[in-house]
This record gives structure tokens, sequence and C-alpha cells, in this order.
């Protein structure tokens, strides 16, 4: 197997991996390289629609942002690392900004801001509604302004090398010749998104399969707070395609069957821009109380933003209208967008500090696929993309301090080839008589029925055992291509193999929390339980399944209150 080396390996090139790369290769022309299983402008950060947010104008400040992201969190986000990102965002638009990002402007000439979920200031900076398209393609074209940073777009990382808690590289399958290779570095930093492929109906596009998690999970890093997943208020119906929150962030109604602003009865104050676990809440209880809207997908809520008006609608909103017309059959401007709670986000993740450290050494965790934790038990809109720039960098910065000061260690041989056996033998040479798509579809149909917006103990048991038979039913699987040349086969099973481990840890943590907060809503404990539950999950990866410790919450200014809106 040919071995390759470089002192930082990045996995990942969505806006936090991209950001990290910069970041690193600024530093002392370190050698970095960037290894991400699609090409860097298909990762789904791309995806991104309605906004970044940072404080920019009189009238907002760090405090302000700082306490609705600590409310939004439902005071589970971890304040010192809150203090920090609102002090840095503001820089990282400003990068952005210097290195061609088309932000949506004001008339006089300022980047504009827009309103959202759960902020009391508007200061989502946009462009458009195609925020992501632009920052990753700005992102792409920095990092490749660097001779010292080498992509190796479509390889798949298969996993950690890790000696004595130490990085010292890691396996990945070059896609195209579907040959295996070793990567030695001193410094890996993990930026490989969010698991939300583990439900059925999500906006997140078909690579969100959590891998990174999974791989550091099994050499001992923890995941943690895997409970909290964001359900989005408005996936379109039926794709689940999202609906950017801009649009209610332009004046966006949210109606029932009766043409009622529901929301009235469940944040009188906010209405529709309450954070998204009030919204996705307040929609499944208009649909269970029979107030929803009936369709040939199901029930549904209406999205209106008809009284926007075509040209406001054709400036702010263009991506929303043409995916309501391609993928859900109506025009916005004439009939309002029907939609549902979509998974969206996970708060969880590869335990990491505010440096992005893991409890690995030469191991950094990033963006979507991390939880230092910012976002507590519920992310406010805008601050994933920004989460993504300010630790993408801070991690790259680390990173390559890192990788400074150390020498590369020998590769434990041992893990190589066992790595190629799981592979080659166990997954691929597989003979048994089950498909992976029907564990991956009865998996996600487990997930969308018994671990949704609201859990019970007696659902959630039943999914845990569900997937656990999913589990013993991969050992059997077959993939039909037995080939090596960009085998889609392969990889589908080996994502498959990830999310299983992803769908067990956050089925396991929800159980474990008995009280309601932020996105996790228990039928059978529906209070927030401070006294005992104001701490963080972490998972730990054991042969019997994942084992559950916790770790206190960092409180600085604001002690939890009562959180209305
Ligand atoms: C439709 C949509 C709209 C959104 N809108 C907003 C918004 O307006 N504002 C906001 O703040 N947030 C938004 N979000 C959330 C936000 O976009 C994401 O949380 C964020 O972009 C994640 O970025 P990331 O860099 O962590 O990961 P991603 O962009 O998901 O990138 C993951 C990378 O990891 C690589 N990778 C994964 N596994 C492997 C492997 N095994 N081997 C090699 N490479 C691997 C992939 O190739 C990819 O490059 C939105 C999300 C969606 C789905």
């Amino acid at each position: 197997m040919e071995t390759l080396s470089h002192d930082i390996i990045i996995i990942g090139a969505g806006i936090a991996g991209l950001r990290a790369a910069i970041a690193a290769a600024q530093f002392n022309k370190i050698d970095v390289a960037v290894v991400s299983k699609v090409y860097p402008v298909r990762s789904h950060s791309v995806c991104a629609q309605g906004g970044t947010g940072a404080v920019l104008r009189d009238g907002d400040s760090f405090d302000l942002h700082a306490w609705d992201t600590v409310k939004g969190s439902d005071f589970l986000a971890d304040q010192d690392v809150v203090e920090l990102f609102v002090r840095r965002a503001p820089q990282e638009i400003v990068a952005l900004d210097h290195w061609g990002c088309p932000w949506s402007r004001t008339e006089d000439g300022k980047i504009n801001q827009r309103r959202f979920g759960g902020h009391s200031f508007p200061r989502a900076c946009f462009a458009a509604d195609m925020t992501g398209f632009h920052e990753m393609h700005v992102l792409d074209g920095k990092a490749k302004t660097f001779d010292n940073v080498k992509f190796y777009d479509e390889w798949f990382v298969v996993s950690l090398l890790v000696k004595d808690k130490t990085v010292a590289g890691l396996t990945a399958i070059d896609i195209k010749t579907g040959e295996m290779c070793a990567l030695r570095a001193k410094a890996v930093v993990m930026a490989t998104g969010g698991h939300e492929r583990i439900y059925g109906f999500t906006t997140f596009s078909h690579t969100a399969t959590g891998d990174g998690m999974t791989i550091a999970y099994r050499v001992g890093a923890q995941l943690k707070d895997m409970e909290f997943i964001q359900f989005h208020p408005t996936g379109l119906v039926p794709p689940g395609v999202l609906i950017t929150e801009g649009a209610r962030g332009e004046g966006g109604y949210l109606l029932n069957s009766k043409g009622e602003r529901f929301m009235k009865r469940y944040a009188p104050e906010r209405m529709e821009l309450a954070p998204r676990d009030i919204i996705a809440r307040a929609e499944m209880t208009e649909i269970l109380e029979g107030r929803g809207l009936e369709g040939p997908y199901g029930h549904y809520i209406a999205l209106d933003i008809r009284h926007l008006g075509e040209e406001k609608i054709n400036e702010r909103l263009p991506l929303i209208r043409d995916v309501a017309i391609k993928l859900g059959g109506i025009d916005p401007v004439k009939e309002p967008i029907p939609i549902r709670p979509a998974a969206h986000y996970s708060m969880g993740g590869i335990h990491a500090n505010i440096k992005t450290e893991t409890p690995i050494s030469g191991l950094y965790a990033v963006g979507e696929c991390s939880c230092m934790s910012l976002h507590g038990a519920n992310r406010l809109g805008t601050n994933s993309t920004s989460d993504c720039l300010v630790f993408g960098a801070i991690g790259g910065e680390e990173a390559a301090k890192h990788a400074m000061s150390k020498s590369l260690i020998e590769l434990p041989n041992d893990q190589v080839l066992s790595s190629e056996k799981r592979v080659f033998d166990e997954i691929l040479g597989s003979e048994g008589d089950e498909r992976v798509a029907t564990i991956r579809d009865e998996m996600r149909a487990i997930m969308n029925d018994k671990v949704w917006i609201f859990r019970t103990g007696d659902g959630l048991m039943s999914a845990l055992k569900g997937v656990k038979e999913l589990r013993e039913r991969f050992g059997k699987i077959t993939v039909d291509d037995k080939s090596r040349q960009f085998n889609t086969g392969l990889i589908g099973a080996l994502q498959l193999d990830f999310t299983l481990d992803l769908a067990e840890v956050t089925i396991t943590s929800a159980l474990a929390r008995t009280e309601s907060r932020g996105a996790h809503s228990r039928r059978d404990y529906t209070k927030r339980d401070d006294e005992n539950w104001l701490k963080h999950t972490l998972a730990y990866c054991t042969k019997e399944g994942p084992r559950l410790e916790y770790a206190p919450v960092t409180i600085a200014k604001w002690p939890p209150t009562a959180r209305t809106y």
C-alpha cells in the first residue's frame, strides 16, 4: 500500500475544512492536504441559503449576539465558547468580503443583514439566498491560491491511525482507482460535517453521513450531546429540500388549515421568528391536533410569502422560488409553499475544547462534525456557517502550531492492515443476502418514527432495539459490484456502517436524558431539569455499545432562566 505524508491533513472541504486549510496554509508555509470524498464545491456547505450571523452594526452588540445564542441553546452552550465566537465572527465576514464574496448590499453599499429566528437584531449577512454557494466558491478559490495546499478530491477516509492517544495519520480510498493509501500527518483536522442522513426526511445532501464522527469515536474521541438534533421548520414537501428561514426573515407567514398564523399561540412576541425547536414543535402540534393541511404527501403547514411580491422574492429569495417550482410544483409568488419540519442540524459531534482540540493529541474537530459546545441544545439559524468560519480558522491555526512543534510518528501497521481487511474482506467481500439500501431505509424509518421531534422512553427503547438488529444484519450484506474503480456501492456500505453507530449513539443519549431541553423534547419528561441535566453528554465507544458520562456546562454571564419568546 502506498504511503503519503503531510504536516497537516484536513478531512473535509466544506466551509469549515476550507477555512481551516487557508488558516493553516498561511502559517509558515506548512505542508497542508485537504481530503474530501466529494469535489469541494459539492460539499453540503454549498447549500447554505439564508445567511451568516455576525455583529456589524450600531445597535447590535457582542453581548446581544451571545445572549441570543445562549438563550437559543436552552442554556446548554458553553458561554466562553459563545463569547469567543461572537467576537471573531465579524472578522470572518470582512475576510470573505476581501476575498471576493458577493454579499447582498444596502443602497449605500454596506453589507446587508436580514432578520433570523431567535436573533434580536438583523445580523444575517447574506448573498441572496445562496450564501453558502458564494462562500464556498470564494473559499475554494482562495485555498487554491496556496501552492502548499494539496487537494485529494474524491478520496474517502476510512479510519484514523492513532498510537498512544496521538494521531499518526489515516487510511483513505482513492475512489477513482479503489486503491487504499495510508497518509501520515502530525495533525489531522476533522471537518466532515453532520449526520442528518440517519433520518429519511432531511434537508441535507446524501453525503451527510457523519463519517468523521464515527471514525473519531472508534479511536477513542467522545461524541458529545448527540441527542440534540435540530428539526428545521420548513422542509419542502415532498422532497425535504430546505426553504430558508430567510423566507420568514423577509416577512413570510406560517399558516394552518384555518388560515391562522398559529405561532401567536406558541411565541406571541417572535411569531415566525422564534427559534427553530419551538416552531418545529408548534407545527407538529398543529398537525397532530388536526389543524394541518392535507395533500398527496401527507399533512403539511403553509408558508406564505405571496405578500412580499414578485420583485422582492426574485431579488432576495430566487433560489427557493426555483426550488419550490421545480421540486414542489408550486410558484410561491402565486401559492403558499407546503412545508413541514425536516432533520436539519447536528448540535452534537466530536467533543472538542475552545481551541478545537480533542482528547487525542494532534486531532482537531471543526464545523458541524464538532461540538465545543457553541449551540447547546438548539442552534440559531446563521450561527453554523459563522461557526465553520470562526472555528475552522482557529482549528487550522492550532493544528499548524501543533505540527510545527512535532515530528511524524511511526504508522501503526497493524491498524493499517485491519483497516484494509475491514473494507475489502469484511465489507466488499461479504456474501450475505442483506441489501445495503434496505437496511439504510429501515434505519431512517426508525429514526423518523421514533427519534423525531417528540420522543418517549418506550419509543426510544424500541428504536434502539431496531438499530441493534440492523447492525447485526449489516454483517450479512452483499455489495453487488466487486470491482475497485469508482465503486459507489462500497462507499454506500461504508457510509451505512458509520451511520448505524451514530443512530445508536443518538438514541442512547436521548434515552438517558430524562428532561426536555431545546430540540430534545420528551413526552414523558416535559420540563427542563437544570438540577439534574444541566450537563453535556459524552458517549464513549465500547464493544458493548456507547457508554455515557457527563461533563459540566461553562456558565459565565448568564445562569439559566425561563426561555420564552
Ligand atoms: C440546505 C441547507 C441550508 C443551510 N443554510 C444555512 C445558513 O443559511 N446559514 C447557516 O449558518 N447554516 C446553514 N446550514 C447549515 C450549514 O450549511 C452546515 O452546518 C455547514 O455548512 C457544515 O459545514 P461543514 O464544513 O462542517 O461540513 P460540510 O459542508 O457538510 O462538508 C463536509 C465535508 O467532509 C467531507 N467528508 C465527509 N466524510 C468524508 C470521508 N469519509 N472522507 C473524506 N471526506 C469526507 C465531504 O466531502 C465534505 O467536503 C444549512 C444547511 C443546509 C443543509
